[in-house]
């Protein structure tokens, strides 16, 4: 999964059972040839030609070993299609929403604090940090991260990625924010209750407690504001908002929707969208996107430019958009609203089908995953207008119908 691109892997541990955000693999390509010695012994020399210290990289690597149960983690996820209503309720339920509000007040001083430094909100920070680690009470992962790490970087399927990142781990032990054996997280590298990649804990973070040392695996105000910084370097802008809940008309240009649609608030008010509570939607330049995570039947939203750094954070939509929501709820909003539905969920298998269906009418190349992800979502989009569907991006049962029909 994808927090991809940016940062790599299934968040929590509860994704890490949904797989939702972790790419269903096949099989890979490629084979690993030659030894795991040999290559940590290259590995090494690569180390210590870019400056790292010859102690650091003992230290971190002497006798580290392949560790075949990260490969089986790492091929075993499967796919797992949870609408955003069923994953939102799901990850947001009473209780985690309970215990936040209690979090913001009992750490009112330390979110107030990351807030005045890097302008990111407490509500937004505290909804990572219950999503990411249920407030840094999940415990579960227990693996070394230097060696889940090595066993990545030496396996040939994202190993350029998983190189750089064992870098980076070794740098975070060179400047002694963590011992080796300090280092225990998710088998894909992420450690602390913010689940950081060990490039983005090397680049990115930040000892807020003033003990020298940027240790996110036992110092709350570390973690915190090291995930707030994150946010800030991918472009969160003070004072803004992120998502807001809408109302739309049922007359609205669907094909419109979409994050990569952008319009002025003023538009959306134009064409009928209205806050779904509080007060009515400004109608000022703010640029916004719509989202319809369950289509033009299911839940709306407007997303402005700060939803980009959730995007950022993790890449699949439906953790972006649960993640912001979160956060909206935290600060004062009601709960989402299912919209008009009823909307029929495409099941992993259906996906499939779907893909196939647009691979063969040539709306979409690449790899039949069984994922709604960006790519499949544009294809509907192309297909819908095809056909002469209202065009949300969305798959429903009627679209699959016109695809297996002509071609
Ligand atoms: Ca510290």
């Amino acid at each position: 999964m994808t927090r991809w691109l940016k940062r790599l892997a299934p968040v929590t541990a509860a994704l890490v059972m949904l797989a939702i955000s972790g790419q269903a693999w096949a099989a890979p390509a490629c084979r690993n040839t030659g030894s795991f010695e040999r290559w940590l012994e290259d590995f090494k020399r690569e180390a210590a030609a870019e400056g790292i210290s010859r102690q650091a990289i003992a230290a971190a690597l002497d006798g580290v070993t392949f560790d075949p149960s990260v490969i089986k983690r790492d091929r075993g996820q499967g796919v797992f299609q949870q609408s955003f209503l069923q994953f939102a309720g799901r990850m947001t339920g009473d209780g985690r929403y309970q215990n936040g509000l209690k979090q913001l007040k009992n750490n009112a001083a330390l979110f107030a604090r990351i807030e005045k430094e890097t302008g990111v909100p407490p509500p937004v920070v505290a909804a990572l940090w219950g999503l990411e680690s249920d407030y840094g009470a999940y415990k579960g992962a227990n693996f070394s991260i230097i060696r889940a790490v090595a066993t990545l970087a030496y396996d040939c399927r994202r190993s350029a990625f998983f190189r750089q990142q064992l870098k980076d781990a070794v740098r975070i032990i060179e400047r002694g924010d963590l011992r080796p054996d300090q280092m225990i997280g998710n088998w894909a590298g992420e450690l602390g209750p913010t689940q950081f990649t060990p490039s983005d804990y090397y680049k990115n973070g930040v000892d807020f407690d003033g003990d020298g040392r940027v240790d996110m695996t036992r110092s709350v105000p570390d973690a915190l504001a090291s995930a707030a910084n994150l946010l800030k370097g991918f472009g969160w802008q003070p004072g803004q908002p992120w998502l807001q809940e809408v109302r739309v008309p049922t007359n609205l240009p669907w094909h419109e929707a979409g994050l990569e649609v952008q319009h002025p608030r003023s538009q959306w008010v134009k064409w009928g969208v209205a806050a779904a509570h509080g007060k009515p939607l400004l109608a000022d330049n703010l640029p916004a996107s719509l989202v319809l995570p369950m289509g033009r039947n299911g839940p709306a939203f407007l997303a402005y430019p700060n939803f980009k750094a959730y995007t950022e954070w993790n890449a699949a939509i439906v953790y972006a958009t649960t993640a912001a929501y979160f956060a909206t709820r935290l600060a004062g909003a009601p709960k989402v609203s299912p919209g008009n539905g009823p909307v029929q969920v495409p099941t992993t298998q259906n996906v499939q089908e779907l893909q196939r269906l647009l691979i063969a009418h040539r709306l979409l190349t690449g790899d039949v995953d069984g994922r709604m992800g960006a790519m499949t979502r544009a294809a509907v989009k192309k297909a819908q207008l095809k056909v002469g569907l209202p065009a949300d991006s969305y798959p429903t049962p009627e679209l699959m119908q016109r695809l297996r029909g002509g071609r």
